[in-house]
Parts: structure tokens; C-alpha cells; sequence
């Protein structure tokens, strides 16, 4: 026995959990190691994985499908209809008792739940509803609810999903509708997959968060595929900013495109890593740091550069002749400044009220990472930089 789960269902587990490592969950990017405080079998385990929640907690996250059969055929997707592998699905009760014996045993805190799609989005969703309806209401279930919402899924479905859920999502996979069609020809980019992000917002603007699990509005998220489908970084953060202006999708997830075996695009090349994190970089610009498209860096092919990343190259073609005097400067002034962060931003405003900041010792202390930061300032009117031999 292995957490108490009975072999059958443990089976079915690690059959369902194998290569669900490109879906990219929570505050993650990519996937993390597993930290020390995992058992020596939780280390083991494909299924149980780290995540941070939006609160900063780190829980022990259930990553998995409900079935990994499927009736699409995307092109990038190892359970694309047609692939020679195991498949395996467990039925909503089913899966509802598995949990719940991770759950008492302490294994997982926490659900992570997708599927492959079987006779229809709407009725797939039906059995992700039901799932959570059953760990929500019979048996009891308080804890975090990350729910896919299907393509094709229907609007009431949705706010059921809502109602349940703390999180809820549904990757667009590819920017645009042309982009889409070159991944996954079976999905409808608009009708099937933008709508959705839609209705959510919708719903959360126009019905009461009393109504909703816990009293608040579920959040949302989408991932991409870079590079699967040839688009360029500008289109890819063109379509995030949209978004997450528009119908407040908390964050995007890039999950940097590599060929699967058997499939459409086993031949195509791997996308460098680098460039999901580049991607995570100037999508966090445009959230939380006050950038607009326009500053982004970039090239002539609509890609970032890889070898820098967007805000110090952002200042390196704006700050060095013009530095940020640290004594004046408005906040959204001072987050432009590489290694000020949003936290270093508000202890530089904090401290000034009371003392002239002339030294990088006291930036340090603020935890302003002052080999990157000392280029573009100022300290009361004197080059940060000619201050870091002495330290
Ligand atoms: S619908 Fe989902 S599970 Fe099915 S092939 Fe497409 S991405 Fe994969």
C-alpha cells in the first residue's frame, strides 16, 4: 500500500500524472524540484508536486487528469487521439475516495485537475463538475481546487466550475486564431477557448462573491505553448496584456515547446528555455511593474532578445544617460530600475521620508541588488557606481 491507496488506483495514478509535467501550475515557471520537507515516496511520486499558492503558502499540489483519453488531436499533446500509450481514467467517485486518501494520509493538500476530452467538452466538464462537487459537498473538501474548464465547455458549466473552484483556467495555447490552427486544428480559438476567459470575468463582475466557494471570486489563469506554433514573442505577449487588462487573468504560463514523440511535430525543433523565462520576465513588466508593450525590447523578428533580460535592457538603452536620482524619483520611476523590485521600490519610498539616501549600503540593506541597479541611479546627485569599490 502506498499512501493507503489501493494498487489499482495508484496505477491509474501514475498513469494519468506521466507527462504532465508541461502543464505549468500555480506561481510556478517550469516545473520545481521537490524541497526537503517532501518524504523520501513523496519525492518518488509523479503526482504529488510543490506549488506556491497566490498567498504565498506552499502546499503539497495533486497534478493530474481525470482521463487521459482523447478525442482531439492536438498536435503538440502526448494524449492526442491516436497515440500509441497506456491510457487510463478514473470515474468522479472514484477519483473523489483516491483523493481524499492522499488527503487524510497528508500526501496532498491540494488538486491540480485536467482532463482529455471524451464525447464532448460539455460532457467532460460534466465529470470534472461532478468530482468536485463530490469532494466539496459529500466528503468534505476545504482545501485548494485548481479546475480546467474544457474546450466546448458551456457557459453555465463555468459558473458551476466557478462555484467550486479557487482557481480555473483553460490554456489558449497559441495567441491568435491562425497561430492556433497550425497546433491544434480541433480547437476553436474564439468560440472554444477565448470565450470561456471571458464568461469568467463576466460572471465575477456581475454576481455577488458571497456566491462563489469561500466567499471569493475564483482567479484565472491560461498558458501558451512558445514556439509551438512559430508566433513571436510579441504575439504572445500581445494576446497576455490583452488579457490580463481586459478579463484579469492573474498570470500567463509559457511552457517552451518540445517535440513528443509520435506526434505531428516530433521533428520540429525544441524551443530554448531561456526564452519561456524571458517571456515570464516581461509578462511580470506588464502585471506588476507599470510597462507597457512598447517598452519591451523587442527585435526586428518581434522576439525578445535571449541573452539579456527586458528590463536591463530596457535601461540600458534608456537610463544610462538618464539615471534615476533614488531621493526624487515616483515609484513607477523607480521600478524601472533592474534590481529594484516591488518591495525595494516601497522601502526606498519608506526610508526617504525621513533621511537623504546617499550610500549603496543603505539600498543594500533594502535588498536592492546593487550590481545590477548601481548603472542607472543616482544618489543624491552622484553616480551610484563610482560608490561600489569601496564596498
Ligand atoms: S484536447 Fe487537451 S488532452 Fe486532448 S489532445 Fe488537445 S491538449 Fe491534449
Amino acid at each position: 500500500m502506498f499512501y493507503n491507496l489501493h494498487m489499482d488506483a495508484l496505477n491509474t495514478l501514475n498513469l494519468l500524472s506521466e507527462q504532465m509535467e508541461l502543464e505549468h501550475a500555480e506561481e510556478s515557471q517550469g516545473e520545481p524540484a521537490k524541497p526537503a520537507c517532501f518524504t523520501a515516496k513523496e519525492q518518488r511520486s509523479a503526482f504529488v508536486q510543490p506549488a506556491h499558492l497566490p498567498n504565498g503558502k506552499q502546499i503539497k499540489l495533486l497534478k493530474t487528469l481525470l482521463s487521459s483519453a482523447c478525442e482531439r488531436n492536438c498536435f503538440y499533446c502526448p494524449f492526442r487521439a491516436g497515440r500509441d500509450f497506456r491510457r487510463a481514467t478514473f470515474k468522479p467517485q472514484e477519483f473523489a475516495e483516491m483523493f481524499m486518501k492522499l488527503h487524510q494520509s497528508q500526501a496532498a493538500q491540494g488538486i491540480f485537475l485536467s482532463s482529455g476530452i471524451a464525447a464532448g467538452g460539455a460532457n467532460t466538464q460534466n465529470k470534472i463538475l461532478d468530482t468536485a462537487e463530490i469532494l466539496r459537498k459529500k466528503m468534505g473538501f476545504r482545501g485548494y481546487l485548481h479546475l480546467k474548464i474544457m474546450p466546448g465547455a458551456e457557459k453555465g458549466q463555468v459558473e458551476r466550475l466557478m462555484q467550486l473552484a479557487d482557481r480555473v483556467s483553460i490554456n489558449l495555447e497559441a495567441p491568435n486564431t491562425e497561430r492556433l490552427a497550425r497546433l491544434a486544428p480541433n480547437k476553436v480559438f474564439i468560440e472554444e477557448l477565448f470565450r470561456p476567459l471571458q464568461w469568467v470575468e463576466e460572471i465575477r463582475r456581475t454576481q455577488p462573491a458571497h456566491k462563489f466557494w469561500n466567499g471569493r471570486h475564483p482567479s484565472t489563469v491560461t498558458q501558451f505553448v512558445a514556439g509551438g506554433s512559430d508566433e513571436t514573442d510579441l504575439e504572445l505577449l500581445t494576446t497576455t496584456d490583452w488579457l490580463m487588462k481586459n478579463v484579469r487573468i492573474k498570470r500567463a504560463y509559457f511552457s517552451a515547446f518540445r517535440p513528443i514523440h509520435d506526434t505531428p511535430l516530433e521533428n520540429k525543433a525544441a524551443v530554448d528555455p531561456i526564452r519561456e523565462h524571458r517571456l515570464y520576465q516581461a509578462s511580470f513588466l506588464l502585471r506588476d511593474y507599470g510597462f507597457d508593450l512598447e517598452d519591451m525590447p523587442f527585435m526586428q523578428t518581434g522576439n525578445l532578445p535571449l541573452p539579456t533580460d527586458p528590463k536591463l535592457a530596457w535601461a540600458q538603452m534608456n537610463l544610462v544617460e538618464r539615471p534615476v536620482e533614488i531621493n526624487r524619483a515616483e515609484k513607477r520611476d523607480l521600478l524601472r530600475i533592474p534590481g529594484v523590485g516591488l518591495k525595494g521600490a516601497d522601502a526606498i519610498l519608506q526610508a526617504r521620508r525621513t533621511q537623504k539616501l546617499r550610500d549603496v549600503a543603505a539600498l543594500r540593506k533594502m535588498g536592492i541588488i546593487i550590481a545590477r541597479a548601481a548603472p542607472f541611479l543616482l544618489l543624491d546627485g552622484r553616480r551610484a557606481e563610482s560608490q561600489l569599490s569601496m564596498f
